[in-house]
């Protein structure tokens, strides 16, 4: 499986977006506001960009907002288009739930890559039970709760602090600050889910 290894901030500039992979950083000290230009592009590119550029740069933009390679993603966005209902709704709805989200979503982490540590280290339980699967899909009653051990942790605190001040949780899930445990209450709307892109151009490009 690759590895980007390479400085996040790049992959913004490049989308020409704020991806948030950098944690509190992001919110204080973010490089697209001080290198707006595209990486590798001394001059700005003339004329139009065609129909599969537009859906190639708004697939990139929702696969690096969730960090995955492409062979999952694909298999996400292919899955996607064979449920019943709305096949962007559905893409973007699993991605939302994704157990690395959510903890990143609560304010247990500022960014996905340190949610999905806590994940992996086996930081994070479900209905009590360790769950180290990054990608398992977090279904609405599901409390999820991190280890008591990690109280003290300075990044979980830190990361707490940025969640106060920025006081973006959004309202499907409810945080249980003594407990450090966050309830899933119901399935997001789409309105409060964390991707801004559109959805339907990236059904498109996979449907070529
Ligand atoms: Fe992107 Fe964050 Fe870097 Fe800004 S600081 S460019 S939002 S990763």
């Amino acid at each position: 499986m690759s590895r980007y290894t390479d400085a996040v901030c790049k992959l913004c500039r490049r989308e020409q977006q704020k991806l948030f992979l950098k944690g509190d950083k992001c919110y204080t000290k973010c490089v697209l506001e001080k290198k707006p230009g595209i990486p590798g592009m001394a001059k700005p590119q003339r004329g139009k960009p065609s129909a599969y550029s537009i859906r190639l740069r708004e697939k990139q933009k929702l696969r690096r907002m969730i960090q995955m390679n492409e062979r999952p993603f694909a298999r996400a966005a292919a899955a996607a288009s064979e449920a019943r209902e709305a096949s962007g709704d559905h893409l973007l709805r699993g991605l939302e739930l994704r157990l690395d989200n959510v903890v990143r979503r609560s304010g247990l982490s500022t960014s996905l890559k340190t949610a999905r540590q806590l994940v992996r280290h086996g930081h994070i339980k479900i209905g009590g039970k360790k769950v180290s699967i990054p990608s398992y899909p977090v279904k609405a009653g599901d409390v999820i709760s991190l280890n008591g051990k990690l109280k003290d942790n300075v990044g979980v605190k830190l990361s707490l602090e940025t969640a106060k001040k920025l006081n973006n949780r959004p309202s499907f899930i409810e945080f249980n600050e003594g407990e450090l445990s966050v309830k899933v209450l119901r399935i997001p709307e789409r309105a409060e889910m964390s991707f801004p892109i559109n959805d339907q151009l990236i059904i498109e490009y996979y449907s070529r």
